[in-house]
């Protein structure tokens, strides 16, 4: 595995380098809070900070996107990204995300080309938690302050300075490219690592899950769903800020015979969902869309995945606008 270390400082050269070919994506603060931006020659990329309010598949999977234009009875595709990035700065539970996405959408039988050109063009430099959250479960549901699973480099805050390490073919390659940059680290750097990573660890809460899946195929018509959401407000928050959560509609907007088709993300915590052309709706209450978003992703995505699709980051808990908490929905399922 290829190692480098490099002064929080220098942080700067590398990303210099790096936008001669490409774009540098980082966390900057602005009127918006933190999020992930392109980073400009006057930016200075965040470090402190322990995670931010809108996931990266923002990056690959946009809120909203143009993917095709038409005029009369012809139709063009909009061009794939050729933009070359790296993002700098995502926590390891959203990198884990990312396969999730993946799943989804680069599948044998169907594979998203604009999903996919964004993903292939991008490099994923993940940065380990040292300060998780109080809404972090990351260790209950395969993650963990330092995974590597999506990353192509995880990088470790050592004192003053960065420690990369490569985890995957691009992640070497991409390291092999700035040899200047990147320097040997010392024993101590490794120990101060390992430290680190062992006391975010301790940090990090934890939720018994054993056997979530199967209680939940017993609990369909339970009453319980109508407890849990009567609370709910529907805003679907916790399905925008979540950073596996992957429905989307497609509109079209056209005068006449011209007009353009636009993928918007939706969230299955809204009526209209499901709301089918003849007026029918199968999932008319909240208690069946809070049943939907707890089944998609601690059942269906096992049974068709094998893999939970939650990677407890906690967005879902702290965004909530009237303080929801899938922890406690967990434990009721379980209980
Ligand atoms: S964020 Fe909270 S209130 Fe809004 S839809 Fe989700 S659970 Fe309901
Ligand atoms: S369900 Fe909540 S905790 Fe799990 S990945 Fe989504 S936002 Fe994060």
């Amino acid at each position: 595995m290829l190692q480098g270390l490099i002064k929080k400082e220098d942080l700067k050269k590398l990303i210099a380098s790096v936008k001669k070919e490409g774009t540098f994506y980082g966390l900057i603060r602005g009127s918006e809070g933190l999020s992930l931006s392109e980073l400009g020659p006057d930016d200075e990329v965040t470090l402190d900070y322990s995670n931010f309010k809108m996931p990266p598949k923002r990056q690959f999977f946009p809120f909203s996107e143009v993917i095709c234009t038409y005029e009369d009875e012809s139709m063009t595709d909009l061009p794939l990204s050729e933009e070359k990035a790296v993002i700098f700065g995502v926590r390891p539970c959203d990198a884990l995300s990312l396969l999730y996405l993946d799943k989804i959408f680069i599948d044998e039988k169907f594979t998203d080309p604009y999903y996919r050109s964004r993903r292939d063009n991008s490099l994923i430099i993940s940065l380990a938690c040292r300060e998780p959250l109080k809404t972090c479960f990351c260790t209950s549901v395969g993650a963990s302050p330092a995974g590597k699973k999506g990353a192509d480099i995880l990088a470790f805050e050592v004192k003053d300075s960065l420690l990369f390490e490569a985890c995957s073919e691009k992640g070497t390659r991409f390291m092999e490219n700035y040899p200047a940059i990147f320097k040997k680290p010392g024993k101590a750097d490794i120990k101060a690592r390992d430290e680190e990573v062992s006391a975010a660890e301790k940090r990090v809460q934890t939720i018994d899950l054993s056997g979530i899946t199967e209680k939940l195929q017993g609990c369909f018509d339970s009453p319980l769903w109508e407890e849990i959401s009567q609370r709910c407000l529907g805003c679907g928050v916790c399905t925008y800020t979540c950073p596996t959560c992957h429905c989307f509609g497609l509109y079209d907007e056209k005068v006449e015979l011209k007009g353009r088709r636009i993928r918007v993300q939706d969230s299955c915590m809204f009526p209209s969902f499901t709301l089918e052309a003849s007026g029918h709706n199968p999932r008319t209450s909240n208690e069946e869309r809070m049943r939907q978003r707890i089944m998609h992703k601690f059942r269906y995505t096992v049974e068709n995945f094998e893999d939970i699709f939650c990677v407890g980051c906690g967005r879902c808990i702290s965004n909530c606008p009237v303080n929801m908490d899938i922890r406690e929905t967990l434990a009721e399922v379980i209980k």
